[in-house]
């Protein structure tokens, strides 16, 4: 076996670049890990042997396809789909679909590849996938969007199934989405299996699954707080994004003592002074979640409250702040101003959220840092739960989910801290959570031999 010592990081992403032509996002994920990588394997022979870190970076498949539909105007559509399966060393292929018109094949195999990092993490058996469509389900019909889904399935059936890939939501697919996507797939298949995660209760949905990733990547804020000997109740935290993760992330914000000055989408942001209480967080998630609407009314709604523009919230100053709306939405400068105005802690409920510039400034600040794929793995974790559930065919209550997710959280704490812990006392979790991720599934393909 030709062993490749002799590569530094800089000749490996040369070689990724090459093989990657135009994957922005792609190449910045491989580079983000690698630098933490190629340092712990130096002195490891094995994982040079094995070529593991090439092996991982490059998915083991990327499946495209078309998906036509029929608009409420009669006009045929064509979109592309895609699932991304990054890598089953440690279980079945799972991560979500995105429906977004920004969607790419850059954006999922970084996503995929994030992911593997991300459930080994978790310490459930989940391997690491992604998928999605360019499709914009904004201002669609609810029929639009179950034609859409139907019609997405009808292909990605053949690819998936409860032992091979289960995929979850994401942006743009929530349970409308994949209740259509469940449905088409019993149709077609006539199994009723726990092929996809994020269900509706009443068709084999788990509890806490929707809540889950906002609450962890809290929860994760609170570990590496405690961690310091300190806490969120009486901080301020600035949030962006208004979905899912967002108003889950400023819940359990409020919940422990808290306060939230901001919310965002993609059209500006929220600044509230007096802070988003429980009533206003319910309000953002009927408007923007139910009824679909514009952000900025939360200002004539809301007394004291300003609403800005084209404008992302990282300039209102803050203890904590979490990024729970996309990739790349923080950069370097905004990084520098959240920690000059005094931010003590980032915790990251999107995934790459901070570009690599902003991960720098974190880092050399020495402010609690926590990646997406530590942080926002709450979601994930309940996702694999629902898995088991589905498996033994059972439902767990809501008090043992809600004490498995802390728990979760706080195994992925210890495993960051096991292997990011610094001299000077304080810990670097990008570190440690790429470094964890990445030897369980190592280890599980240097078992496998090459493959
Ligand atoms: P949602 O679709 O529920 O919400 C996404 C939010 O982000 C919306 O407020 C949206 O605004 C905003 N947004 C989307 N694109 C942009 C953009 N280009 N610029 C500014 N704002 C934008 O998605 P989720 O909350 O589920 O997901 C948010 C992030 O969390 C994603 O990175 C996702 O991958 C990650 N994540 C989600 C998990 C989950 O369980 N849902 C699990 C782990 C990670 P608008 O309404 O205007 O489009």
């Amino acid at each position: 076996m030709k062993n490749d010592e002799h590569v530094n990081l800089e000749q490996f992403m040369a070689g990724v670049e090459r093989r990657n032509p135009h994957e922005t996002e792609f190449i910045q994920a491989v580079r983000e890990v690698s630098e933490d990588i190629f340092e712990f394997i130096q002195d490891k022979k094995k994982y040079h042997e094995y070529q593991i870190l090439r092996r991982i970076a490059e998915p083991d498949r990327v499946i495209s396809f078309r998906v036509c539909w029929e608009d409420d105007n009669h006009n045929i559509r064509v979109q592309r789909g895609y699932r991304v399966q990054n890598n089953n060393s440690i279980g079945p292929y799972k991560g979500g679909i995105r429906f977004h018109p920004s969607v790419s094949q850059s954006i999922l195999k970084f996503l995929a590849f994030e992911q593997t990092f991300k459930n080994s993490l978790t310490g459930l058996p989940m391997g690491g996938g992604k998928g999605g469509a360019d499709f914009n389900p904004k201002g669609k019909s609810e029929h639009e969007v179950m034609r859409f889904c139907q019609s997405f399935m009808t292909e990605l059936y053949r690819h998936v199934g409860d032992d091979t890939d289960v995929p979850a939501g994401d942006i743009g697919v929530g349970a409308r989405e994949i209740g259509f996507m469940f449905g088409q797939y019993k149709r077609i298949t006539n199994k009723f299996t726990g092929v996809l995660t994020g269900k509706g209760l009443a068709f084999g949905g788990s509890l806490v699954r929707t809540e889950a990733t906002g609450y962890g990547a809290v929860y994760f804020l609170q570990e590496m707080l405690a961690h310091r000997g300190d806490e969120i109740n009486g901080k301020t935290a600035v949030i962006s994004g208004a979905g899912n993760v967002a108003t889950h992330a400023a819940e359990k914000i409020v919940q422990l003592g808290g306060k939230v000055l901001t919310l965002s989408d993609s059209t500006g942001f929220i600044h509230d002074p007096v802070g988003i209480d429980q009533e206003k967080i319910e309000w953002v998630k009927e408007h923007k979640g139910v009824r679909r609407g514009n952000l900025a009314e939360y200002a004539t709604e809301h007394k004291g409250a300003t609403w800005h523009a084209a404008e992302k919230p990282w300039s209102v100053p803050c203890d904590m702040a979490l990024p729970c709306a996309t990739q790349n939405e923080m950069n370097g400068a905004e990084a520098a101003l959240l920690v000059s105005n005094g931010c003590m802690a980032v915790s990251e409920g999107a995934n790459m959220p901070v570009d690599l510039d902003g991960v720098h400034v974190f880092k050399d600040a020495g402010i609690c840092y926590a990646p997406g794929k530590a942080a926002n793995a709450g979601g994930v974790a309940v996702s694999g739960l629902e898995m088991s559930q589905n498996s033994a065919r059972l439902s767990w209550s809501e008090e043992q989910l809600q004490q498995q997710l802390k728990d979760i959280m706080k195994g992925i704490h210890s495993r960051c801290v096991e292997y990011g812990s610094l001299d000077n006392g304080k810990v670097d979790y990008v570190k440690g959570a790429n470094i964890a991720g990445f030897v369980k599934v190592a280890d599980a393909m240097i078992a496998y031999g090459v493959v």
